[in-house]
């Protein structure tokens, strides 16, 4: 140790400096506290979000990482370090986005073989779908965190953008499942040009898969932001406004898409 006074102890809770007291507890209001993990995250050492996640078997690290933040999101955002390795977060939300393209463009492909139609359209139209959606993802999940450092203060962190970027990047898992809704969709329209019957059936389907796993990514990261923040009405407003920015970011990737889409379509002819 030796530089206490470089790296205070700071309440987590109240930001009350904790440096030298002997009682594991605030003075100022009255949260009991681990020494030795305040003395972690005053250092600013970097840790990773889950262990072996750089053990060379990337897929497995991946995976591992997909099923904790989908499948156990409160417990994912307890262990969350306070200062997570910034480029091993990115790394995560790209592969996702990546896996979200490769999802779009190998259904496109199956979708117009299924179809027996031309393909090379619906393929384009996957890869601009594919990066619209990444782009406008990007957006979303940088807006939420912006909010979240005004509105929620993170319990056991200090650098409010940096948790809450680190957290939403980790959000980005999700859109595998949106990938999959969008195949549905992407299914329902092919449906409905061959005209075989079903189309409608499909349409429903689409629907409330896109629902569902937007209903699940909100409520996954409403879950986490509870889990590591202070309670209060601001915290309150910031989970509100999760759906809200996400709505936004739907509506956002559908433009931006069609944007893509039209410029490609003005471009070959
Ligand atoms: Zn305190």
């Amino acid at each position: 140790m030796g530089n206490a006074d470089d790296n205070p102890l700071i309440c987590p809770e109240c930001d009350y400096n904790l440096t030298g007291l002997s009682e594991d507890r605030c003075p100022e209001c009255g949260t009991p506290f681990d020494r030795e993990e305040l003395q972690k995250i005053a250092s600013g050492i970097v840790e990773p979000v889950i262990e072996n996640w750089d053990d060379g078997k990337l897929m497995l690290g991946y995976a591992r990482l997909w099923f904790r933040t989908v499948f156990t999101p409160g417990e994912f955002a307890r262990r969350f370090p306070a200062r997570h390795d910034e480029p091993a977060a990115l790394s995560y939300s790209l592969a996702s986005y990546a896996l979200m393209g490769a999802v779009l463009v190998i259904g496109s492909i199956v979708i117009t073989a299924a179809a027996a139609i031309g393909s090379g359209e619906v393929i384009g139209a996957g890869m601009a779908v594919a990066v619209g959606a990444s782009g406008s993802c990007w957006v979303c999940e940088t807006v939420i965190a912006l909010l979240l450092r005004g509105l929620a203060k993170p319990t056991r962190a200090r650098d409010r953008y940096h948790f809450w970027r680190g957290i939403t990047h980790h959000g980005s898992g999700f859109v595998l499942l949106s990938a999959l809704s969008l195949i549905t969709g992407a299914s329902a329209v092919m449906v409905e040009e061959v005209d075989v019957g079903f189309g409608g059936d499909l349409w429903v389907s689409f629907v409330v898969a896109a629902g569902a796993s937007f209903a699940w990514w909100c409520t996954a990261l409403i879950v986490m932001v509870v889990r590591r923040s202070v309670p209060g009405v601001r915290r309150v407003v910031g989970c509100g406004l999760i759906p809200l920015v996400g709505v936004g970011a739907v509506f956002l990737g559908f433009g931006f898409s069609f944007l893509l889409l039209s410029a490609c379509t003005f471009g070959a002819f």
